[in-house]
């Protein structure tokens, strides 16, 4: 068996067992004792990132979708496995339209804090729409990782919304993205939560990123 077989093997029992939900952190006075690995998963609200939290642990309400600005400046952490093997950290969604300005810049100051204080956080995964591309928004929170040096993954979500041939498009110009960011992994994963495709390979990133 090769290194890619195992570690899927391995990310799909380790998922298939305990995850549980651990504490909101709406300040870095609340964080959890460093115990674990973290990687934390970023994105636009309504990127579709509930729904890749809920495949990647197969259950359905694990992550809540956080559509309400206001009900989203916070750190969500889930233990994984038993013994704890890794957290996943919920990040708080960006890019509300309507966001006001304290809120936003509360969430800078949270995002912030984190990325560049936290030890045990191992690899950040910032998911991007498929159907919109790399936006503005989005290269702000990958500025972020650049500059605190937390390596990233970029995920495209939602690639069943889209045909083929403008999947291979959209793959394209997000790897051209990477490519100018310092912390990017050059390689992406396309996943579709609704479809389960990628999935068992996020789940594999995960545990690898957590293990290195
Ligand atoms: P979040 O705000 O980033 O947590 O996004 P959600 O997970 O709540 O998803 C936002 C919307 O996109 C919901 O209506 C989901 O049903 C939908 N969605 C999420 N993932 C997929 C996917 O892989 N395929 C399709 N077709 N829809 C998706």
């Amino acid at each position: 068996m090769d290194y890619e077989d195992d570690i899927e093997e391995r990310a799909r029992k380790l998922f298939a067992g305990p995850v549980e939900f651990l504490k909101s952190a709406p300040g870095l006075e609340f964080l959890p004792d460093g115990r674990a690995p973290e990687i934390a998963f970023a994105g636009r609200s309504n990127v579709g990132k509930s729904s890749l939290l809920n495949a990647i642990t197969g259950r359905n309400k694990l992550a809540r979708t956080s559509n309400t600005p206001g009900r989203t400046q916070e750190l969500n952490f889930f233990d994984v496995g038993d013994p704890l093997t890794l957290r996943l950290v919920d990040m708080p969604g960006y890019g509300f339209a309507e966001a006001p300005k304290d809120m936003v810049k509360r969430w800078r100051f949270l995002v912030n804090d984190y990325l560049r204080g936290r030890a045990v956080l191992k690899r950040a995964i910032v998911l991007i729409d498929s159907r919109h591309g790399v936006k503005p928004v989005d290269r702000e929170i990958m500025e972020m990782l650049d500059s605190a040096a937390v390596g990233y993954r970029l995920v495209l979500t939602k690639a069943d919304k889209i045909k083929a041939s403008e999947l291979a498009a959209v793959r394209a110009a997000t790897e051209a993205e990477a490519r100018k960011h310092p912390a990017a992994f050059p390689e992406l994963i396309a996943t579709s939560s609704e479809k389960g495709m990628g999935i068992a390979e996020v789940r594999a990133a995960v545990l690898g990123d957590a293990l290195s």
